[in-house]
């Protein structure tokens, strides 16, 4: 990842200009919000905004995913949280009208789907909306939500380094017995263990 100067200097009327270049429109097809790999991954910030949105508890939005670690205790720690699941995709995601219900709320990810910077470059992934025209304005709106995007990930991971206490890791016991921790940037959570980690 690069650092927080680097990220900083990037200039979103440039990345606005690219985007547009590519174009995109949504058609509102969920193919991102649903399917075995529609996982996800949120930080700290964004559960909280989508929580107060809600007034769900934190533990109704969130799991940790189920890939982790064990330690030697029987405890399962992993890096991540990740927005609940229900059938074939996020819980979030209405099929029958095509819409998100959490749309005001959403997490940053889905804010600049298809786009995404992998360091400075900019990066798309599969979508039906490519191609399409676009405005200026909604270019301009998602570079600055991609940079927004990757100064949070360089910030969440600098705080997690910094709190991370670390562990000896182990096979996955025959009968855990411990807790599920999720390391984030604001520190260690511990939580029962969950829906079948492994
Ligand atoms: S939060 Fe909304 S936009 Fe994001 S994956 Fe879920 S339904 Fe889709």
């Amino acid at each position: 990842m690069i650092d927080l100067k680097r990220a900083s200097g990037i200039s979103v009327e440039a990345l606005a200009e690219r985007i547009k270049a590519i174009g995109f429109r949504c058609q509102r097809c969920g193919d991102c919000c649903s399917g075995p790999d529609a996982e996800v991954l949120v930080f700290p910030s964004e559960v909280r905004r989508i929580v107060s949105h809600t007034n769900q508890p934190w533990q109704e939005v969130v799991e940790p995913p189920a890939t982790g670690v064990w330690d030697r205790e029987g405890n399962f720690h992993t890096l991540e949280w990740m927005l609940r699941r229900r059938g074939n995709g996020c819980a979030y995601y209405d099929a029958a009208s095509g819409s998100c219900r959490i749309y005001p709320a959403r997490p940053d990810i889905c804010r600049t789907y298809p786009f995404y910077l992998d360091g400075d470059e900019l990066r798309v992934s599969e979508c039906r909306g490519l191609g399409m025209e676009m405005d200026d304005n909604e270019a301009l709106q998602i570079a600055q939500e991609l940079k927004r995007r990757l100064i949070s990930e360089i910030l969440e991971e600098r705080g997690a380094r910094s709190r991370f206490s670390g562990f000896a890791a182990a096979d996955r016991p025959e009968r855990p017995t411990g807790v599920c921790i999720v390391h984030d940037g604001e520190g260690a959570h511990r939580l029962p263990l969950g829906r079948g980690e492994h």
